[in-house]
């Protein structure tokens, strides 16, 4: 079976814990953390392992090593793990982000011992056959033609990005470009599986039939004797805050369509403001409310533009935050300055969103959260990747009770704050106009 691992660029507002939740958590000697989410559905488990270590871990020159290792990391299943999980009807996949690397299988409760044993075996070493190297790069570099060289929006990001953020973490390519995948060798992968895969910069992360007093001997079995390691010091990012915007134009034949984002950094209170990004994320929906009358208002600056809303990328991947204003139109983009300036005036006033509004997606949260509870993957993806991001486990565990407790002033200055500043960049995406022979 072809296994389609998937890169993640950033993750999408999408909030999925509801409810009072039964978790637990402990830490083992060698610093692994562990985290049990008991949802007692069907007797099936979620079992993940989340390393904090994506392509913000590639060296200046290496990029896609991280990529390129979960991909072998995932093919380095031996026939007979292979032959056991299609055996049981587990569901298993992998993918890499700026901010993390994870692997997953759900499977049925029985199973979890021999898939803690195997994923234990994946974090103590590397095993990589020559054959594999050289097919899954190839592979690596057929996805890097389809998801990115293809696909102007994809490839007009990734530039964007390594524009902005200039070879630092955040700049870097997820999938590597072109030459570097090329130069990659074997021992880059063992290398960087040698630094960054140990216990103390993992999450297991378990979530469905799981009781963590019969989960704790086995994670100590299969884990415990792994050792800690020395980890590397982070590479953090040059401060973003050029004093004049930069305007970069990418220029696709491909593209049908005229792209404008405005690019605002967001300050990095993810870390230590969970509620904060909660509010930018509540007032980042209402604003996308066509109904909604800051919505309303952009609208009728412009009538060339098709269509215009605002992203919210919180990669999870420490201090790389950002917000765009995003406008597409067929024809032209000359509306777009006109839309910006007069989104700039909306923010002085006072009534940037109502309380009406607040509500109004409070209650769609409420709805689709409570939806997207049973999925046990759905909140295994919300809870790790919001680990990896430096949120604290019991802030996520109760982000309905936040997200109904924030106020509409809350909300308010927080989009105050992020657009009353200078966007750091402006990208735009445009045809590449033909000569006709
Ligand atoms: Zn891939």
């Amino acid at each position: 079976m072809v296994k389609l691992l998937s890169i993640i660029c950033c993750f999408i507002i999408a909030f999925t814990i509801n409810g009072k939740h039964d978790f637990s958590y402990f830490t083992l000697k060698n610093g692994l953390k562990v985290v049990c989410i008991k949802k007692r559905v069907i007797p099936i488990v979620a079992v993940s392992v989340w390393y904090n270590c994506g392509s913000k871990c590639d060296a200046t020159g290496k990029s896609g090593v991280a990529h390129f290792l979960e991909h072998m990391a995932f093919h380095s299943n031996s026939m007979t793990f292979n032959n056991f999980l299609e055996e049981i009807g587990a569901e298993n996949n992998a993918s890499t982000s700026l901010g993390y690397i994870c692997f997953y299988e759900i499977v049925p409760k029985e199973s979890m011992e021999e898939i803690l044993k195997y994923e234990s075996a994946r974090m103590r070493s590397l095993g990589i056959d020559s054959q594999v190297f050289t097919s899954e790069k190839k592979a690596i570099l057929e996805e890097r033609s389809i998801v990115y060289d293809a696909n102007p929006i994809m490839s007009a990001k990734e530039s964007v990005n390594a524009n902005i953020f200039n070879g630092m973490p955040g700049g870097i390519s997820i999938v590597g470009w072109k030459h570097e995948i090329e130069s990659i060798q074997q021992q880059d992968l063992f290398d960087f599986h040698n630094k960054w895969f140990a216990p103390n910069n993992a999450v297991l992360l378990l979530v469905g039939d799981v009781d963590p007093h019969h989960v704790k001997p086995l994670v100590e079995k299969y884990f415990g004797g792994l050792k800690e390691k020395n980890l590397p010091t982070m590479r953090t990012q040059n401060n973003v805050h050029p004093s004049v915007i930069k305007t970069i134009t990418h220029k696709f034949s491909e593209a049908n369509c005229f792209i404008t984002r405005y690019i605002y950094k967001v300050p990095f209170f993810a870390k230590d403001n969970f509620r904060k990004y909660i509010s930018l994320s509540l007032a980042i929906q209402a604003m996308n409310q066509p109904e909604f009358f800051m919505a309303k208002v952009i609208k009728s600056a412009t009538n060339s533009l098709n269509d215009i809303w605002f992203s919210y990328a919180s990669g999870a991947a420490y201090d790389i935050v950002m917000v765009n204003l995003i406008g597409i139109s067929r024809d032209e983009m000359d509306d777009m300055e006109k839309l910006w300036h007069c989104f700039k005036q909306k923010l002085l006033s006072d009534s940037i969103l109502t309380n009406d509004e607040i509500n109004a997606i409070k209650r769609q949260n409420f709805i689709s959260m409570a939806y997207e509870d049973d999925d046990i993957m759905v909140t295994a993806q919300y809870v790790g990747s919001s680990l990896m991001a430096g949120h604290p486990l019991e802030k996520i565990m109760a982000t309905d009770e936040i997200i109904q407790a924030i106020t509409l002033q809350e909300c308010n200055s927080t989009i105050s704050e992020i657009f009353q500043r200078e966007p750091i960049a402006v990208s735009r995406l445009e045809k590449q106009e033909h000569d006709n022979e």
